[in-house]
């Protein structure tokens, strides 16, 4: 019997009876007769909401404290489905990431998977159970709880995909896959009807959300398709495989951006260690001669990063004078296109009255570097003149 992982984001647990829709869902796909593994997320915007609630005892909260308070909103999803599903007439069963066998390292927040031993859902499986489990979280090889970075419910998903051997991973949301540029900033942006895993990768790094970044690193090296679709509207879908016909252009926005420019060549040693050791994502670092020594400047988004202020602190405490932060930006990025588009890109971005701090260009993309309210003006000026 094949195996079919689901993945279910916030939006469509966010109350009893979505969760009671998504029950009907899981069962048919059963009756159809798949072994079913199912990953939930969080209800609607809890994991947020716990966030928030932590940040009101301590603005810089304890990493290890945060996860053990943020595995919880997975926690009653899963219990919940699992009864809707029972209520149904068949048999489920919940998991919490380390009942899955989900061992990840030991940084807490920000979790990678080192290894996947799925022997209870394995066993429960081959009793004909559906089986129900926690996104984010795992354990740490020193049986510490762990969660896998904001969205870290589709590497949940992705990572079981592997493990089980199973045909496919279908990633459920409010929207019908992937498109030229985040709906709702652009409306007419347009369907992806396939892409490939590289182009999915180099989106989601630049700041798309529709899918996690890690988890389709994970589907690469494990040749997993992922099937993005809307759990409620069903219909159209974005298949990301490895020989996807073709690669579409895209525009993709992202807020809470600084840029980090260094001085001598510790700052720069400094600069890009402790940024690495606190998890934060650094892109587009470009270090280049001054003088006898360096100098540096790179692209960090602090939006997924919990306790941003102490390790900006850090890197301020550490490195004052030859260190410089500018925040209150945002990026605007067009994925799948050559450095020729920078010209079109600045010109864009100038035209809607942005204030462009930085340029980078790659060889299948190209980023400018603005202040935060323009960004979605530019985005869709790029998208109408180099997309649509
Ligand atoms: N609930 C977590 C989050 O909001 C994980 C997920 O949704 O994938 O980031
Ligand atoms: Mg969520």
């Amino acid at each position: 019997m094949a195996t079919v992982v689901q993945k279910y984001g916030g939006s469509s647990v966010a109350d009893v009876d979505k969760l009671g829709r998504v029950a009907d869902k899981v069962v048919a796909a059963r009756r159809e007769g798949h072994s079913v593994v199912v990953v939930v997320s969080a209800m609607g915007k809890t994991t947020d909401q716990l966030l928030a609630l932590a940040k009101q005892v301590d603005p810089n909260p304890p990493r290890r404290e945060l996860d053990m308070l943020l595995t919880t909103g997975e926690r009653v999803s899963m219990a919940l489905l699992a009864m809707a599903i029972q209520k149904r007439g068949l048999e489920a069963i919940s998991f919490t990431g380390s009942q899955s066998g989900i061992i990840t390292n030991d940084r807490h927040f920000d979790a990678r998977i080192i290894e996947v031993r799925p022997h209870r859902i394995e066993d429960e499986l081959a009793r004909g159970r559906i089986v129900i489990v926690a996104g984010y979280q795992g354990m740490s090889y020193r049986r510490e709880i762990t969660t896998l970075g904001r969205g870290g419910s589709d590497t949940t998903a992705i990572a079981l995909a592997a493990a089980l051997d199973a045909e496919r991973a279908e990633i459920y949301s409010d929207v019908d896959g992937v498109y030229s540029a985040d709906p709702r900033v652009v409306p007419e942006a347009k369907h992806l009807p396939e892409l490939t895993y590289e182009a999915m990768q180099e989106m989601a790094d630049v700041g798309a959300k529709v899918l996690n970044a890690t988890a389709v690193e994970l589907a690469k090296k494990a040749k997993i398709a992922i099937h993005a679709r809307s759990t409620f509207e069903p219909g159209r879908e974005t298949l990301v495989r490895e020989d996807a016909a073709r690669d579409a252009r895209s525009v993709v926005g992202q807020k809470g951006v600084v840029l980090v420019t260094t001085r001598g060549e510790r700052a720069l040693d400094r600069a890009t260690e402790i940024l690495a050791e606190a998890s934060v994502p650094t892109r587009d670092v470009e270090a280049r001669p001054d003088g006898d020594g360096m100098s540096s400047t790179m692209t960090v988004a602090t939006s997924l990063t919990p306790d941003w202020e102490v390790v900006r602190g850090r890197l301020l405490d550490e490195l004052s004078g030859a260190i410089h932060i500018e925040p209150g930006l945002a990026a605007a990025s067009i994925v799948g296109v050559d450095p020729t588009a920078t010209a079109t890109a600045v010109a864009m971005a100038r035209a809607a009255g942005a204030r462009i701090r930085s340029v980078v260009a790659s060889g299948t993309r190209v980023s400018v570097v603005l202040d935060e309210p323009s960004v979605d003006a530019v985005v869709r000026a790029l998208h109408a003149e180099l997309v649509a």
